[in-house]
């Protein structure tokens, strides 16, 4: 038997997420080009880097050639350019899906007219929308900007009309007011979905975040109904078959009152999965490069429970970590800076008991204040 041609898939971005879709996808015989603008890319030492603007044309007709697919580990890529690869080259996910998600309003009213349920919301881009939105929201509000937010920037929590004028005035127009959701629990699925329609769900994971930075994941979220798990994988499966999805969409969700609200959505494998490493037989890296690749996907097995605690401004001792039982080391090659996602580590174990006995250990290595390490659900 002769030997298959490599498929060479190409990446809008050569971050850590690409860095990890390399790590997983180089042994199923991948190659890899990353179109990055930044210096250093993490994803550099992976493959080749074509280093330039998202819409250099340049760029963008190189990738086209040399690339067999191409997939994003960013969602901000402008519109245009995705299309302009997707008359070339297949590009998955589709370019719609990022449309869908790069403004909060339309996947807000996504997920609206799919009937699922989120916080009531509003556009708010002058002061004539003060009034209406407040009415739609309540008070508080959280009041974000429409596009290019992450992390919890761009984003203000509103307990007063005058704060929300306020908040319209520092970072307004093309804003959405939410309602402040007391949720009891930040979740979030990974759901995958092939070209052939074929679909897989990761367990819910359980997610707490610090400054709209997530810190740290647990997985399977603890004490989860078996309904909720059936209702995201639902919710999620609407999503994927309305935008035609190939490849892995991460969904946060929040847990209010035993329902699940969608808060948003990422068109690529995401940060509150990469427990899946090292916690699955598969991991979201793996599984997203199946399906944009066109190999079947393969439904995780996730034996026991796991945890994902990030790495976020000063390295950590390496021997230090991988001292402590069930934690794997994950950096990104990025040089320190405060605030900035340095690398992870997972920890695996026999059972929540040990898992919660290492992550504490692990903790206690990581930089800044630390917050206790939470139990299962509490308020948000
Ligand atoms: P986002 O950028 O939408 O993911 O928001 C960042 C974080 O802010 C979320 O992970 C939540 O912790 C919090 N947050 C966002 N929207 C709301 C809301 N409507 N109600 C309460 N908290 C929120």
């Amino acid at each position: 038997m002769g030997r298959e041609a490599p498929v060479r898939v190409g990446v809008l971005g050569g971050g850590q997420l690409g860095r990890m879709l390399a790590l997983e996808g180089i042994p199923l015989g991948h190659r890899f080009t990353f179109l990055e603008p930044g210096p250093d890319p993490p994803a550099g030492a992976l493959g080749a880097v074509v280093a330039a603007p998202y819409d250099d044309l340049d760029a963008l007709a190189r990738i086209a050639g040399e690339a067999d697919v191409v997939t994003y580990e960013f969602e901000n890529v402008p519109a245009a350019s995705a299309a302009y690869l997707a008359e070339r080259v297949p590009v998955l996910p589709p370019p719609r899906a990022l449309g869908a998600t790069q403004d909060r309003l339309a996947e807000k009213q996504m997920f609206q007219d799919l009937g699922i349920p989120t916080a009531p919301f509003h556009p708010l881009d002058t002061a004539a929308d003060l009034d209406p939105a407040l009415t739609a929201t309540a008070l508080p509000a959280v009041i974000k900007a429409r596009r290019f937010g992450y992390d919890g920037k761009g984003q203000a929590v509103a307990r007063s009309r005058a704060a929300a004028a306020a908040a319209l005035d520092a970072l307004g127009p093309g804003l959405i007011a939410e309602r402040f959701v007391r949720f009891e629990r930040e979740l979030s699925i990974i759901a995958v979905r092939g070209r052939d329609g074929s679909r897989v769900f990761y367990p819910l994971t359980e997610n707490h975040h610090r400054d709209g930075i997530l810190r740290a994941s647990y997985a399977p979220a603890r004490e989860t109904a078996p309904a909720l798990q059936t209702a995201a994988e639902e919710l999620a499966g609407r999503i994927m078959d309305q935008l035609d999805y190939v490849g892995v969409l991460a969904i946060e969700l929040f847990e209010s009152e035993g329902r699940l609200l969608a808060n948003e959505m990422a068109p690529r494998v995401h940060n509150s999965g990469h427990w899946t490493l090292d916690g699955a037989d598969i991991s979201q890296f793996e599984n997203h490069i199946r399906a944009a690749t066109g190999l079947p996907l393969a439904r995780p097995a996730v034996p026991a429970p796991a945890a994902m605690l990030n790495i976020i401004g000063e390295l950590p001792g390496a021997a230090a970590v991988a001292a402590v039982p069930g934690a794997h080391l994950h950096l990104y090659d990025k040089a320190p800076r405060p605030g900035r996602k340095l690398g992870h580590v997972n920890i695996t174990g026999p059972d929540e008991a040990a898992v919660r006995a290492s992550a504490e250990q692990v903790w206690a290595l990581l930089p800044g204040e630390l917050p206790v390490l939470p139990a299962g659900r509490r308020r948000g």
